[in-house]
Order: structure tokens, then sequence, then C-alpha cells
């Protein structure tokens, strides 16, 4: 069996991705380590930047929702702790 072995380039680019370095590799898949443009590092099988399917961290996607995203996300924290509290008291009365 023959796997094809890719050479990234660093400093190659795809999309918002720039390859920093090989890393070990995932099965047996070239890996590589990128920086995305808004600043996030990550490791990324290679063949996913070579077909595409890897283009950004995730901030490509999220981008438009990403207000939206920000004011529910700051909504669950605020219930999460409360709630947490109220086991926490609820969990110490009982033991
Ligand atoms: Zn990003």
């Amino acid at each position: 069996m023959t796997i094809k072995k890719y050479f990234p380039t660093i400093g190659e680019k795809f999309d918002r991705l720039t390859v920093m370095k090989e890393v070990e590799p995932i099965k047996r898949n070239t890996a590589v380590l990128v920086e995305c443009e808004c600043g996030n590092k990550f490791v990324v099988r290679y063949y996913c930047l070579r077909n595409g399917n890897t283009k950004s961290c995730g901030c490509l996607r999220d981008e438009k929702n990403v207000e939206r995203n920000v004011a529910s996300i700051g909504k669950k924290k605020k219930g999460y702790v409360k709630k947490s509290v109220e086991w926490w008291n609820h969990w110490s009365k009982e033991s």
C-alpha cells in the first residue's frame, strides 16, 4: 500500500491559512501547523488544505453570526454560573 506523501511548503497560503511548519503526521497523513489570518494556530491534515476542505479556523464560517453568537454566549454564561451556584447549594445541603 502506498500513501501519497505531500511535501508542504512553509509559508504556503490556503485562503486564510498560512503553513507554519510540518508536524507529526495524523494517522499517517501529513499534518501541518497553520496560522489563520485571525491569529488562531492549529494543526490540520495537509490534504484538507490541498482539497479546499479547510480554509480557515472556522472564523470564515462564523463571521456572519459573530454578533449573534457573542450575545447568546454572554446570556448562556450568566445562566450557567447562576445554575452552578444553585446546584452547589443543593448538593452542599444534601451532604
Ligand atoms: Zn480564523
